[in-house]
């Protein structure tokens, strides 16, 4: 490697394509986790891939978003709160600290989460991502970003990490449907996805594609597009996120009486309708959002993380049913 390369403590052992057994949609008992073998979550993936408890450490990169500096567009997303939409993030000693003190045993993958991280000279972003890496209770890295902030030079860097770490980058797509791309001011285009996910694929960097449902305008034929989109685009992994109207967003402006399911139950459904839809390899890692309560408008509900997941649990379990079962 030269000087100028990212070099840390971890091993060339610790790459991505370390032996992960595929999911096989098994739906026994196992350890007492049924919820977990009828879905391929991204906490199932990671004890398979690191056999230890693994945690991921929200950080603020400093970077801004071209959606609001005037570069595709201002204001940001409708849906997005000033802070970016990762609303947890602070300094990684602080939270290292926290974490270590709660999970001695866990590793940590630093998640550079707010806003777009990969929005800076290729310089800055080199520094940022050594800095993560350097501490041995670091065994990894997860980038959210967008479509169109991955020119080469950054994807060459990504490329440079992945060799020598385990890396993982997140696309917030939110939706495929061309109307509410333009009603949620996303401002980038459909191709910009599929050519982003293209490209980080022949460099073979695993991807990991974000989903809202509830989008105003949004039938449940267009949610199950916009999953389907996904798909074709061969997404390793897929978050669904539940749309939280929250204070201080376009949304909560433009529609401050908008209620994006009528029920928790009704969510719930469609969740598990599109969980079986879903193929056994592709991992998820979320399945609802909650934001801190004082600043939800709506759902009323939201902030019932835990009851929301368990729900969905157990309405796989009374269904019979797993991730995957209805494929064509
Ligand atoms: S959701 Fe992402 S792309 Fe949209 S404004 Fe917020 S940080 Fe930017």
């Amino acid at each position: 490697m030269t000087e100028k390369n990212i070099e840390t403590h971890l091993s060339p052992s610790a790459v991505w394509n370390a032996d992960v057994p595929p999911f096989t949609g098994v739906r026994k008992t196992v350890d007492g986790d049924e919820a977990a073998e009828r879905m391929n979550t991204i906490n199932y993936w990671l004890k398979q891939r690191f056999h230890h408890k693994m945690i991921k450490l929200s950080l603020d990169g400093g970077f801004t978003c071209p959606n609001r500096d005037g570069t595709r567009g201002t204001g940001g997303c409708t849906f997005c709160s000033s802070t970016g939409s990762g609303e947890f993030a602070s300094d990684i000693a602080s939270q290292l600290d926290l974490l270590h003190e709660k999970w001695p045993r866990a590793g940590c993958l630093a998640y550079f989460q707010n806003h777009t991280n990969t929005y800076a000279p290729v310089d800055v972003l080199r520094e940022r991502f050594r800095k993560a890496l350097e501490d041995p209770r670091i065994e990894g890295l997860v980038v959210a970003t967008r479509p169109d902030c991955l020119p080469d030079e950054v994807l060459d860097l990504l490329s440079e990490i992945a060799e020598h770490h385990f890396l993982w980058i997140e696309l917030g797509l939110q939706t495929s449907k061309p109307e509410t791309v333009r009603l949620i001011n996303r401002c980038y285009g459909n191709d910009e996805y599929t050519g982003a996910m293209r490209r980080l694929r022949e460099r073979g960097i695993h991807a990991v594609s974000h989903l809202i449902l509830g989008l105003p305008g949004e039938t449940r034929e267009d949610m199950f597009r916009s999953l389907n989109f996904v798909k074709e685009n061969h997404s390793w992994g897929i978050k669904l996120h539940l749309l939280n109207v929250t204070k201080g967003s376009r949304l909560a402006e433009d529609l401050p009486d908008y209620e994006p399911f009528p029920s928790m139950e009704s969510y719930i459904s469609l969740v598990c309708d599109m969980i079986e839809q879903i193929p056994p390899e592709m991992v998820i890692h979320r399945l609802t959002a909650d934001v801190p309560r004082p600043l939800l408008i709506a759902p009323s509900w939201s902030f019932r993380k835990r009851t929301i997941l368990n729900g969905i649990n157990a309405e796989l379990r009374q269904r019979d049913s797993w991730q995957g079962k209805f494929l064509d």
